[in-house]
């Protein structure tokens, strides 16, 4: 029986605020617990919430890049349930009027396959605070400082048919909210964070079985372990005719297994209702788009574009990576005598100098227009590729232009032709039973002559070139 899995993701983005959805108090992950609230955040009688602006923001110019439609109006609406790290007894959210309705999120799986994932909707809530369990003092300590910080769902529809693409979704999702600057993606402070609703069916045209959710997952790897695990026990139970319940369960990471954490409430047992307290938001046609700014192109149009321009399929990835990494390399573009040996040097050269000295991609010294030089003067057979990386080396760290550390790391210029000609001349007749064996068939002693060559011209010989020459040398002699 090939059974079908149904999943559709409930992904919480924290937004880039200064502060809280609804009150003024700071945004900041790792702050002494209850330092950051105030009277509003933690419900207090007759404190009255105020929108933060900057939230809203952030919610439409996301609703903007990933093709949402955008009504006019939208509001807050009260979500209600008891639990000890909700003071209020209800969240503020949005149910009937969101920010934005449909939408797409394109992805790319296992062996390029890409498409798009559709959206149900996205919509503005409000954060709860944090229960810290100590079970081996049997008490629970809460923290409300994450109490009204800002979050954006991102719903889509049950559209996900495996781990994998569920996976390659957040992965997805993670990179556009970075390139828009709404949302820092750090999962392990919690900043992205993402639901799993999944049920199983016997085929594509097979009713669905039981939905069961699963809570809270903020790591690709557990997310997917998850799913696999979950699927299966759908699987296995459809085939045993055994009845799931519909529930709200948790991974626990130690036994590998999901378990049940509450049964799963429906819109109804939240009991929603208009927020009284706030207005609704009316959004005038042509008042955002200063707001909001310009969207920057986000990362598979620019691989696209990168790709038709020569870059390989693997760099082009690489490089869209992050937002800094994809501004740097279109900053060069336009400066390099060729896109896809600049892609080389940044993935290959300038990344494992960053790697190395612990350095992030805003903190690379070595400036576009100075790549775009340094690529100049190989082509044109003024450095060799050891005397680039040296350079790339130190400037990328230290900084400079390429001329001036030329001159302070003494690099000189690369042994003209005529020099390597003479010095494989030379080689040659000292190892006249090497060039024998090698007329005879035996490869192997190129690599020790090219060896020579490198110790003879001190490194200063470009090494293709060098290799065409004795490999003509040896033919001919
Ligand atoms: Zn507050």
């Amino acid at each position: 029986m090939t059974m079908e899995c149904v999943i559709g993701l409930e992904v919480h983005a924290q937004l880039k605020t200064q502060h809280k959805m609804f009150c003024v108090c700071p945004v900041r992950f790792g702050a002494t617990p209850n330092t950051l609230i105030c009277p509003v955040c933690m419900g207090h009688p007759g404190a009255l919430p105020r929108l933060n602006r900057e939230a809203f923001v952030l919610a439409w110019r996301t609703g903007l890049a990933l093709n949402c439609e955008l009504p006019p109006h939208s509001r807050f609406a009260r979500k209600h349930y008891m639990y000890p790290d909700l003071p209020k007894g209800y969240q503020i959210s949005q149910h009937k009027h969101p920010v934005g309705w449909g939408g797409q999120v394109e992805i790319e799986t296992s062996g390029g396959h890409r498409r798009f994932i559709a959206l149900e909707r996205i919509h503005l809530e409000e954060d709860a605070g944090q229960l810290i369990h100590e079970p081996e003092e049997g008490i629970s300590n809460i923290d409300y400082n994450r109490c009204g910080v800002p979050l954006l769902e991102i719903v889509t529809k049950p559209v996900l048919r495996s781990a994998e693409e569920a996976v390659a979704f957040l992965r997805s999702l993670r990179d556009i909210l970075r390139f828009l600057d709404v949302c820092d993606g750090n999962m392990q402070e919690g900043s992205l964070r993402c639901d799993v609703n999944l049920s199983v069916r016997k085929g594509p045209d097979e009713p669905l079985g039981v939905r069961t959710e699963i809570k809270n997952m903020n790591s690709f790897r557990l997310m997917g372990d998850a799913i696999r695990y979950e699927a299966q026990r759908h699987g296995k139970a459809l085939e045993e005719g055994l009845l799931l319940e519909p529930e709200t369960r948790l991974w626990d990471v130690e036994r590998q297994v999901t378990r049940v954490m509450r049964k799963k409430e429906t819109a109804q047992d939240y009991r929603y209702m208009p927020e009284p307290d706030l207005p609704p938001i009316v959004v005038e046609e042509g008042s955002w788009e200063a707001a909001v700014g310009a969207l920057p192109e986000l990362p598979f149009a620019r691989r696209d574009r990168w790709t038709e321009l020569g870059v390989s399929s693997h760099d082009a990835k690489t490089l869209a990576g992050s937002k800094a990494l994809a501004d740097y390399f279109d900053a060069c573009l336009p400066l390099v005598p060729s896109a896809k040996a600049a892609s080389h040097w940044i993935v290959r050269d300038v990344l494992r100098v960053l790697h190395n000295e612990g350095l992030t991609v805003e903190e690379c010294k070595l400036l576009p227009a100075e790549l775009a030089a340094l690529l100049s003067l190989l082509e044109g057979g003024e450095v060799v590729r050891g005397q680039a990386q040296e350079l790339v080396q130190f400037i990328a760290v230290n900084g400079g232009t390429i001329e001036d550390t030329r001159q302070l790391l003494g690099i000189e210029e690369p042994v003209g032709q005529d020099a390597i000609a003479d010095a494989i001349a030379s080689l040659l007749a000292e190892h006249d039973e090497l060039v024998q064996r090698f007329r005879s068939g035996d490869s192997k002693v190129f690599g020790f002559l090219m060896g020579q060559l490198r110790e003879a011209t001190q490194g200063k010989a470009a090494m293709q070139q060098a290799s065409k020459l004795l490999r003509e040398a040896l033919r001919s002699k």
